[in-house]
């Protein structure tokens, strides 16, 4: 998929903003909605995605939408931050296939770093298990609540 192209509404993450994918979720509202990245780089690593415009990449985003999808972004690091109490955080964003983009649904990945502690590359990580990602996830929704 290059940068330019349609946006496909049978996208796995649309799917997930329909509800008809599941998924671990540690914020929503009418904006955004924040979930567990199923192949984590690192522990905790969340991704943040718009709800109602259908862009494949940031440059896609109406600008009138930047700001208020942008704090989202920023309430959920704040909230990856104040729940897991990394040393470091990565917040990412890939624009098409060359870039190394697998999914055509802008989002924006939070991950979060420890000093001393290795992060996979970028679709290089293994799978968790719901197991493992939802004690992260409570960890960071309640964070997110006590900051609202
Ligand atoms: P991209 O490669 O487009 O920047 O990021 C897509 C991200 O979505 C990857 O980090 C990948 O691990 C994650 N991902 C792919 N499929 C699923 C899924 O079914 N559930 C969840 N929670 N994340 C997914």
């Amino acid at each position: 998929m290059s940068l330019h192209g349609t946006y496909e509404d049978d996208n796995i993450f649309a799917k997930m903003i329909a509800g008809d994918i599941p998924c671990v979720k540690v914020y929503e509202d009418d904006i955004a909605m924040a979930f567990m990245d199923i192949f984590p780089q690192s522990d905790g690593h969340t991704l943040v995605i718009p709800k109602q415009a259908k862009a494949r990449n940031f440059l896609e985003l109406p600008g009138d939408y930047v700001g208020s999808f942008m704090q989202r972004v920023q309430k959920v690091a704040q909230g990856v931050e104040a729940g897991l109490k990394p040393d470091g955080i990565v917040i990412t964003q890939f624009n098409g296939a060359p870039a190394g983009q697998t999914v055509f649904h802008l989002h924006f990945h939070i991950i979060p770093r420890w000093e001393g502690k290795s992060m996979a590359g970028h679709g290089q990580a293994g799978q968790a298990s719901p197991e493992t990602l939802l004690p992260l996830a409570e960890k960071i929704s309640a964070a997110i609540g006590r900051a609202s």
